[in-house]
C-alpha cells in the first residue's frame, strides 16, 4: 500500500534523526544551531481531523534535512517544470573543477559561480547568445582522496547555449584546473530534469555514509548560496501546501481543546499523543529504512567512545 502524505514525512523524519545527531556531534561546527532546527523540525505536530486535514507543524528547511529537501524537491520541479517542458532543444551541462581542499572550497564554489555568470553575461552583452538555464551546485566527498568535487549541473534551453558556457568554462580555467574530458554536454529528458532538482548532496555515496566531519565541512562551504538557480528567466516558488505559518499561542489556546499534540517518539518511529496514547501516522519503517539508522547509531557511538 503506498505511504500516506504523513507516513512519508514519518519515514523521513525518521532517517533523519540519527543522521542529525552525527552532524550536531561535530566538534565547533558553526552549523550546530542550524542542526539543532533540524532536530526540532516537525518534531511537533498537532492535528484534527474533525477540524481540518492539515497538519500543523514547523519545518527548519535546511538542505540536509530529508524532510524539507523533499519538500523543496517537489516545489522546484511544480516551478520549473512548465518552463523547461517547452523547450524542446534542452541540454545537460556538466562543469566541474579539480577536486579541492576543505580550506579551499568555499572560495572554489565563489569562483566558478562568477566565472558561470560572466559567461552568460558575455553571451548577453557582446555575443547575441541569450542564455536560459537552470544550475544546480553539488559537491560530494571522495573518501579515498579525502577531497571535496564541487561542480555543477545545469539544463540550458539549447545546446548552442551549453556549447557556449562550457568554452566559456575552459578559457577561464587554468588547463589543470579543469579536465575537458570530464566536462558534458548531454541532451537533457524530462528525467535529467527531475533529477536535478534531487537533494544538493547525497549522504550516501557507493553504499557508505559520507562522515559527518566531511558533511558538516561542505555545509559551511555552501552556507547562504543558492544550490539551485535560473538563469535568463525567473519562476515563482509555490508555498507548500502542508505548511502553516506557525502560530504558538493560537496553538496553546487550542491545544486539548481542537488540535491535539503529537510528539515524535523515535523509538515508535512515528508522533504519539501522550494524552490518549494515539500514534499519528502508523507509519512502520521497511528493513532498508531500519538499517540505514542502525548504520548511523553505530557511527555514531563509534564517534562517541
Ligand atoms: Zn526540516
Amino acid at each position: 500500500m503506498p505511504l500516506t502524505t504523513i507516513q512519508k514525512r514519518a519515514r523521513r523524519k525518521y532517517l533523519t534523526y540519527p543522521f542529525i545527531f552525527s552532524l550536531i556531534e561535530v566538534a565547533n561546527s558553526p552549523m550546530k544551531k542550524a542542526y539543532w532546527n533540524t532536530y526540532h523540525c516537525c518534531k511537533d505536530v498537532w492535528y484534527n481531523k474533525e477540524v481540518s486535514d492539515r497538519y500543523l507543524a514547523k519545518y527548519c528547511k535546511n538542505k540536509w534535512c530529508l524532510v524539507c529537501a523533499s519538500i523543496r524537491t517537489a516545489q522546484l520541479i511544480n516551478a520549473y517544470k512548465p518552463v523547461l517542458e517547452t523547450w524542446k532543444e534542452k541540454s545537460f551541462l556538466t562543469l566541474t573543477v579539480k577536486n579541492c581542499s576543505e580550506l579551499e572550497l568555499r572560495k572554489k564554489l565563489k569562483e566558478m559561480n562568477k566565472i558561470f555568470y560572466a559567461g552568460i553575461e558575455l553571451g548577453r552583452k557582446r555575443k547575441g547568445i541569450f542564455v536560459k538555464c537552470v544550475k544546480k551546485m553539488e559537491c560530494t566527498y571522495s573518501e579515498t582522496r579525502k577531497d571535496y568535487h564541487p561542480h555543477f549541473h545545469v539544463v540550458t534551453e539549447t545546446k548552442e547555449q551549453a556549447e557556449f558556457i562550457l568554452d566559456y568554462w575552459l578559457k577561464h580555467f587554468e588547463k589543470e584546473e579543469v579536465n575537458e574530458l570530464a566536462q558534458k554536454v548531454l541532451p537533457a529528458s524530462d528525467g535529467s530534469m527531475v533529477e536535478l532538482f534531487k537533494y544538493f548532496t547525497k549522504i550516501i555515496t557507493k553504499g557508505k555514509i559520507i562522515p559527518p566531519e566531511n558533511l558538516n565541512a561542505i555545509f559551511c562551504a555552501i552556507k547562504g548560496m543558492h544550490t539551485v538557480r535560473p538563469y535568463g528567466f525567473s519562476v515563482a516558488l509555490p508555498d507548500d501546501p502542508d505548511e502553516i505559518v506557525f502560530d504558538v499561542e493560537a496553538i496553546e489556546l487550542k491545544e486539548n481543546e481542537y488540535l491535539p499534540h503529537f510528539g515524535w517518539e523515535q523509538d515508535l518511529h512515528d508522533w504519539l499523543s501522550h494524552r490518549t496514547g494515539e500514534m499519528l501516522s502508523g507509519y512502520e519503517p521497511s528493513k532498508k529504512a531500519v538499517a540505514w539508522t542502525k548504520q548511523f547509531e553505530e557511527k555514531f557511538s563509534k564517534l562517541r567512545e
